[in-house]
Parts: C-alpha cells; structure tokens; sequence
C-alpha cells in the first residue's frame, strides 16, 4: 500500500470513530495511550479509551446527548457492522441487569455460549460470576448490569483486536454513562486494558481502585480465568469484598 492510501485510510479510520462518537451524543474519542505518550512523556499512563485524557471529559457529561437510555441505544447500535466482528456472530450481546445499577460487570466480550443465547456471561464464566454476585454479594444479577467491551464474539474465542475494541468503545462508554453506577468491575486484563490502557497489568493491578471517566473502577481477575486457576478465587473475593463494602453492602 501507498503511503498516501495509508495516510488516507489513517484518517477515514478517524473520521470513523469521530462519527461514530458523535452520533449517540459522545466528545470526540480520546487520543491512544501511545499518541498521549509521543505527546507527553507524563502523560503515559493516562487510559486508552478515558475521555479525561482528550481533555473534554467534564464538558461532555452535561451536554444533550442522543440515546437518552440504554434502550435508545440499543436500538442505535442496531445491527451493527462497524467492525469485522459482525461477519461471525449469532447475536449482538448488548448487556443486561438493571439501568440504575450501582455495579456494573465489564468483560472482555461474548462466548461461544453467549453468541448463541444473546445474553452476556451465561456460559461457565458466566454461572461462576452469578455465583460470585448471588452467593457472595448476596445480590441479584438483575440489580446489577452485566455488559463486555466488544459485543460480537470473536472467533475461536481470540482476544478482541485493537480496532475491533475501538469501534465498539463508543457504545460501552455511553452505557456507563446512562447507567452512572457507583462502581465497574473490570473482569481480566483485555477488559482492564481497554478501560485502562495498555500499561495495565492485571498480576500486579488488581484489587487497587481507578477510574474509569470519574467512575470508581476495581478491577480482578476475569471468571475463566478462575474456571483455570481456582487458587485465584481468593484474591477475587477480597477484590470483591472491596467493591461490596464501597457500595453499602454488609460483608459477611
Ligand atoms: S463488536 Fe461492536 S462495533 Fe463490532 S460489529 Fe459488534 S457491535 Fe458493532
């Protein structure tokens, strides 16, 4: 490819995003970590998709927005074909539970099991977090909410891609921002990566509170990885324990 095709698919690939922010109420998509720490060596652990990085954040939040509710949104999105992941998927898991949740769940995307019910986290990941919000929390999963990073399943179950993520960010960001929970539970280092950026490490992260747009984030380790390692459900249940005593509830 030519230079000058690169520069121009460079710049559709933005204006792309722009548009896509733009159309459900959203500031323009922040600058990647990796354009922040070019322009400001200080600058390198700011997240990859925190608008407060942009410099815009605190503007956006009071202004009109489009899709007032996640059902506006819901229907905005569509039948989405922003990024390649559309081609292989049964469904579009949008997210479920409550849209005035205090907590909400953040994974990396749907599985297999997901894509084909339409519903985020119902497979063995998802009847182990059920597990961990109804056993441990003593909470149901319809007052919380429940959504991934991306909504399409990837194929073979692979790692969602860079501009996979990014063409789906918009959405995820504008149901935190309808929802406005108290806290987000970031599940696994793909996740916490796209929330957080790619200096994220979730061995050596998890468990410390950041935030995510203002909202208080706890990141731990993602319900497969438990399914995997299960000496790991210790750390998830002080992670969780955390979160618990942050939003009121009585930690037995
Ligand atoms: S993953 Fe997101 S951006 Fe890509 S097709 Fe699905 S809904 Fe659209």
């Amino acid at each position: 490819m030519k230079v000058e095709e690169e520069i121009r698919d460079i710049f559709s690939h933005i204006r792309g995003l722009i548009e896509a922010y733009q159309d459900i109420g959203l500031g323009p998509p922040p600058l990647s970590a990796d354009t922040l720490r070019f322009l400001s060596p200080d600058q390198s652990n700011n997240a990859a998709l925190n608008i407060k990085s942009a410099g815009k954040a605190e503007d956006n939040r009071d202004q009109p927005t489009h899709p007032a509710s996640l059902k506006d949104l819901r229907e905005h999105i569509g039948d989405c074909q922003r990024c390649k992941l559309y081609k292989g998927r049964t469904h579009l898991v949008y997210g479920e539970g409550s849209p005035v949740a205090k907590l909400v769940f953040v994974g990396e995307g749907p599985g297999y099991d997901e894509d084909l019910a339409g519903r985020p986290f119902v497979g063995k990941s998802g009847k182990l977090l059920t597990k961990i919000i109804e056993k441990g929390m003593g909470l149901t999963r319809e007052e919380v909410y429940i959504c991934n990073v991306v909504k399409c399943h990837p194929p073979k179950n692979r790692d969602p891609e860079k501009d996979e993520i990014e063409a789906c960010a918009p959405f995820l960001r504008k149901q935190l921002q309808i929802i406005n929970p108290e806290v987000i539970c970031c599940l696994g280092r793909v996740a916490c990566q796209a929330l957080l950026g790619r200096d994220f490490k979730i061995t050596r992260d998890r468990g410390k509170w950041r935030s995510y747009e203002d909202i208080p984030l706890m990141p731990t380790f993602h319900p497969a990885y438990l399914l995997r390692n299960p000496s790991a459900k210790r750390e998830v249940w002080e992670d969780v324990k955390i979160i618990m005593k942050r939003i009121g509830l009585e930690v037995k």
